[in-house]
């Protein structure tokens, strides 16, 4: 008897650059800290308000799954909504180093 697999239609990472709400495109952390970071700074690495993970390891995997939503409020309507969506599967590191710090960011 084998396990049956749903294949999912979603496609990651996926991103969302404007409020589903209302369209409006600025967020919270870019437009209230935008007088107090360089415009380089802040478009390489807007800050985020928020960002959850959920690391999960299906039976039979070796490596652990990890599910990352990025988040921040729209200024416009208040709206919560995520900025990043992203799933990481772990790999084998061979000790030194690694990218477990890899930018989810700008994949
Ligand atoms: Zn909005």
């Amino acid at each position: 008897m084998t396990e049956e697999h749903k294949e999912s239609k979603l496609v990651l990472p996926k991103t969302f650059d404007k409020c589903p709400n209302c369209g409006c495109a600025e967020t919270f952390c870019q437009e209230a800290l935008k007088a107090d970071f360089p415009a380089e700074k802040m478009e390489k690495n807007p800050p985020v308000l928020l960002s959850a993970e959920l690391v999960t390891q299906p039976p039979g995997r070796l490596y652990p799954i990890r599910l990352i939503a990025i988040m921040d409020v729209c200024v416009e309507c208040g709206t919560v909504y995520a900025i990043v969506l992203e799933k990481l599967v772990g790999r084998p590191t061979g000790g030194g180093g690694g990218d477990g710090k890899k930018s989810i960011l700008h994949p």
